[in-house]
């Protein structure tokens, strides 16, 4: 306890607030770091409550360095305020002391929404309508909620028993859940707008993109999200495995792996070790985990018959392009040589599920996404839309923002229509 109020301690309270504009959320962080300076702990929670009901998940997983402590005054000449660490304390804190999310509003009123998806857009989305008397009720297609949060990021990141107290909290709040429910197997978007006053798609995009080069169909090439969401790991003792990619994904396909007993795990990354995407400390545990590196090399070939046995690799240089914010990777002729190997994972990117998507009869970007205004709403009134389904950037906090918007766009357009 002292430890965390030498921590709250460190922050300036500044009256600007730039890390409360830094957080997707928008949480008051300097007020509720205030609280626990005072040891008023719960009243910090229920300051946190206003904003977010993910305090002990974004405590742990969110890339603050790029978020809140990214914006610290403090980092400026020292090191960021631990905001991170804070959050985690008063999430575990709440869950320790079974402290409920305050509701907002305790009336009983008569609508209902339908929320597609029990990932952090779906979750959040419910609880902010729950929080304002409104009745939600998810539809997941698994036979548990939290999506990425329990397929994707590892148990050793962010343990299991945290997530299902985290999700327990929400539907306490009075949120009904439909497991094994998928969207377009199960029900339909007609019947489902006819059912509801509203309806929300949060049904996010772990479908791995491809490289679309040679081998790519070969036995042992596997997409790094299907792989994580479906657990459908081959036998890794003994075995090479590269990992292409430089993100989250990246990092948590090859250290599940290495930890499941590969031999050797390489990720290959196009560019250099200080442009990767996934923060120093994923890589730096990657490291620790024993998962070997190749900066600025490229796979240009999957080599094999039937199975893979190896990649044809290329060095790469980084130059700056013209109209171009980050360096850019290109090969270097004649550098190109061969890495044998058993199984590639493909960790470059993620998009929506097709399948699905498409037959939704909704707006969509360039890229396929739903496409949403600033606040959740799609080309339909009735149906609002967030997280990786939609343009929304990719981190857990940002797929609860969007949710948090919907849920109240969606009370904006129940309140519109009751009154017509
Ligand atoms: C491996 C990995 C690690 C990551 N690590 C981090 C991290 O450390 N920090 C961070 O901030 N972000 C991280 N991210 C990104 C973050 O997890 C996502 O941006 C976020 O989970 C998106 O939330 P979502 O609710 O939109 O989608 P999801 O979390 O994917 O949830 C979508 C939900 O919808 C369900 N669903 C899908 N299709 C249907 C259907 N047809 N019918 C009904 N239900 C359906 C799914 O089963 C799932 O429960 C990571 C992503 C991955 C893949």
């Amino acid at each position: 306890m002292n430890n965390i109020l030498e921590k709250a301690n460190y922050c300036a309270s500044c009256v600007i607030k730039p890390c409360q504009i830094g957080c997707p959320f928008n949480n008051d962080i300097t007020s509720f770091i205030k609280d626990i300076k005072n040891k008023d702990y719960q009243h910090a929670y229920e300051v946190l409550s206003e904003t977010t009901v993910l305090p002990a998940i974004c405590g742990r997983v969110c890339p603050y360095d790029k978020q809140c402590q990214g914006a610290c005054v403090k980092r400026v000449s020292y090191d960021a305020v631990s905001i991170g660490e804070l959050e985690t304390f008063l999430g575990d804190l709440s869950i320790e002391n079974n402290w409920m999310i305050p509701k907002k509003d305790s009336s009983n009123r008569k609508e209902k929404v339908a929320i597609i998806g029990g990932g952090p857009a779906g979750l959040v989305c419910a609880a902010f309508l729950a929080k304002n008397g409104v009745h939600p009720t998810i539809y997941e297609k698994h036979n548990y909620l939290g999506g990425i949060l329990y397929h994707g990021i590892p148990d050793f990141r962010l343990p299991k028993d945290i997530l299902k107290k985290t999700i327990d909290k929400i539907l306490d709040l009075g949120v009904e859940v439909k497991l094994n429910q998928e969207l377009g197997r199960d029900i339909t978007l007609d019947y489902l707008e006819k059912e509801y006053d509203a309806v929300f798609l949060g049904i996010g995009g772990n479908i791995s993109l491809q490289m679309h080069i040679p081998g790519e169909n070969l036995k042992g090439v596997f997409g790094g999200n299907e792989l994580l969401e479906n657990k459908i790991h081959p036998e890794y003792r003994g075995k090479t495995v590269i990992v292409s990619g430089g993100g989250n994904v990246a990092m948590d396909v090859s250290r599940t792996v290495k930890r499941l007993g590969a031999e050797h795990v390489y990720v290959i990354y196009r560019r250099g070790e200080k442009e990767m995407p996934a923060t120093k400390e994923e890589i730096a545990d990657a490291k620790k985990d024993g998962v070997e590196f190749l900066f600025q090399h490229n796979i240009l070939n999957i080599e094999g018959t039937t199975q893979v046995t190896g990649v044809e690799v290329i060095k790469t240089e980084l130059v700056q392009k013209e109209g171009e914010s980050r360096l850019s990777p290109v090969n270097i002729e004649g550098s190109n040589y061969h890495i044998p190997c058993d199984y590639v994972m493909m960790a470059i990117g993620s998009t929506v599920e097709e399948s699905v998507v498409g037959t939704l009869e909704l707006e969509r970007t360039a890229r396929g996404k739903i496409k949403i205004d600033s606040e959740g709403r799609t080309s339909n009134e009735k149906i609002f839309a967030g997280g990786d389904l939609t343009n929304t950037p990719g981190t857990v906090a940002f797929a609860g923002r969007s949710g948090r918007d919907a849920a109240y766009a969606i009370l904006e357009y129940l309140e519109k229509k009751s009154d017509n």
